[in-house]
């Protein structure tokens, strides 16, 4: 068995479905497991949907809605036949939005919001398992809920890996000797209570992997709009390399840093299990791309990570007491019951900084509930970057226009919080 993951940008519209079916129809890949995300920028569409309910009520969420029915209506309308039944098959997903919300009292944001911004992901797998029939593939569509469980933590799903391989090894072992292709939807799980619940926003790649892990997969791709991994993001860096080969704890390294090419939670479970994790091309299929495996290389070159929006805060004692562990003991408590991620740390005598995501609200009772006994000070807009197998040369081209307010070296990793030179007018 193997698994495939297609991400938004791959199933964007009609075009790009039609692609993907290319792709698994031409590659010959055996038994197959297809986890696919939400249409395009869709995910993103759900959000307005759940956040005009809250802001403004059900008439506001029922027109945001409108717009995400038409945008799938409009690509599901070139690619078949007989449209008619594929619009049939995805409606009832969306009707359960609106009898979900219009039975909420609006007390449980984050569970409400599972309940609708999965929807996407079961209206693309949808289409996409109904046209790989079409072209006459032997393909079945899965409701990832049967398989994969997770508490309910919603927006956050930690998955009950002992429940989740028993559900995967005995339904998908039912379902492959039927069919060649099984389409189920990333990101997405179920509680105990029975209720939808995702694993946190570009998750589908961790669905991939969980898949891979409990059907102890041959090999795992996953099928992006870039050649490979490559030395930094292309949205904002020029002349970078396609890094042909990278192991298990470098890609780990990676992407707890930011690098937005694959999910964070992605590596630990194929690199258990040593599965190797293919990142290849959807718009050049026959490129060699990224292989991930165990396989140890020493040369890496240096790799940068962009993680914007960010914010340091500075905590220190009020009475002068040294932050010694059992502050920081109680400061990490506290960060863990927001969900304050640090990406960075340091501390003096008295103060204690991290860096973190610049979330205002989350910021804000983090400072109520601190204000008693240390005095916070929050820098906003800042940006941290994090360059692997650094040189001089990159970090000084780094550097140029910044304002470097932290910096702090290992032997492989560097890492700065820096913000823009503000532009100053003379008199
Ligand atoms: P998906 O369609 O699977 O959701 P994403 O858009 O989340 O894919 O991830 C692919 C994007 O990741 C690329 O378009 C690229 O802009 C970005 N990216 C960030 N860092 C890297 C990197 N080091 N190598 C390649 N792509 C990167
Ligand atoms: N559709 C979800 C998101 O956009 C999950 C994913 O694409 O990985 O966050
Ligand atoms: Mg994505």
């Amino acid at each position: 068995m193997r698994v495939y993951k297609f991400g938004g940008a791959s199933v964007k519209d009609a075009g790009s479905i039609r692609n993907v079916g290319h792709i698994i129809q031409t590659t010959n890949a055996g038994k197959l497991v297809v986890v696919v995300s939400a249409m395009g920028k869709m995910t993103n569409a759900f959000e307005k949907v759940i956040n005009a309910f809250y802001q403004e009520g059900l008439e506001a969420a029922n027109l945001a809605l409108d717009e995400v029915k038409s945008y799938h209506i409009q690509e599901i309308i070139p690619l078949f036949e007989n449209e008619e039944q594929v619009i049939k098959d995805i409606m009832p997903f969306f009707e359960s939005i609106l009898s979900h919300l219009s039975s909420s009292d609006k007390t449980d944001y984050d569970q409400d919001y599972d309940q609708v911004v999965s929807v996407g992901e079961f209206a693309s797998t949808k289409i996409i398992a109904a046209h790989l029939k079409e072209i006459g593939l032997r393909a079945t569509w899965l409701d990832v809920r049967h398989v994969i469980k997770t508490d309910n933590r919603y927006r956050e799903g930690n998955v009950d890996w002992t429940k989740t391989e028993e559900e995967i090894k005995t339904q998908l072992t039912a379902l492959s000797d039927m069919y060649d292709i099984i389409v189920t939807q990333g990101f997405v799980g179920q509680s105990p209570e029975g209720y939808t619940t995702t694993l946190g926003r570009e998750g589908s790649d961790y669905t991939a992997s969980i898949f891979s892990y409990c059907l102890d997969a041959e090999s795992m791709s996953i099928w992006k709009d870039v050649p490979g991994i490559l030395t930094g993001d292309p949205r904002r860096f020029e002349n970078l390399t396609k890094i042909d080969r990278l192991s298990y704890k470098e890609a780990i390294e990676m992407t707890y840093y930011g690098a937005k090419v694959i999910h964070p939670k992605t590596i630990k479970p194929i690199q258990n299990k040593n599965i190797p994790l293919h990142v290849r091309s959807f718009i050049e299929p026959d490129g060699e791309g990224t292989m991930i495996s165990g396989e140890i290389e020493l040369n890496y070159p240096p790799v940068i990570v962009v993680e914007d929006n960010q914010a340091l805060v500075h905590i220190s004692t009020r009475d002068f007491s040294f932050v010694a562990e059992h502050h920081l003991s109680k400061l990490f408590d506290i960060f863990t019951k927001y969900r304050v991620k640090v990406n960075m740390m340091r501390n003096t005598a008295i103060s204690f900084t991290i860096c973190t995501f610049d979330d205002q609200e989350k910021l804000n009772s983090l400072k109520e509930e601190l204000a008693t006994e240390f005095k916070v000070v929050v820098d906003h807009g800042q940006e941290l970057i994090t360059v692997r197998h650094f040189n001089q040369e990159v970090v000084d081209e780094l550097k140029k226009g910044k304002i470097v307010l932290f910096e702090e070296r290992l032997s492989n990793t560097l890492q700065m919080v820096v913000k823009n030179v503000p532009i100053v007018k003379r008199k």
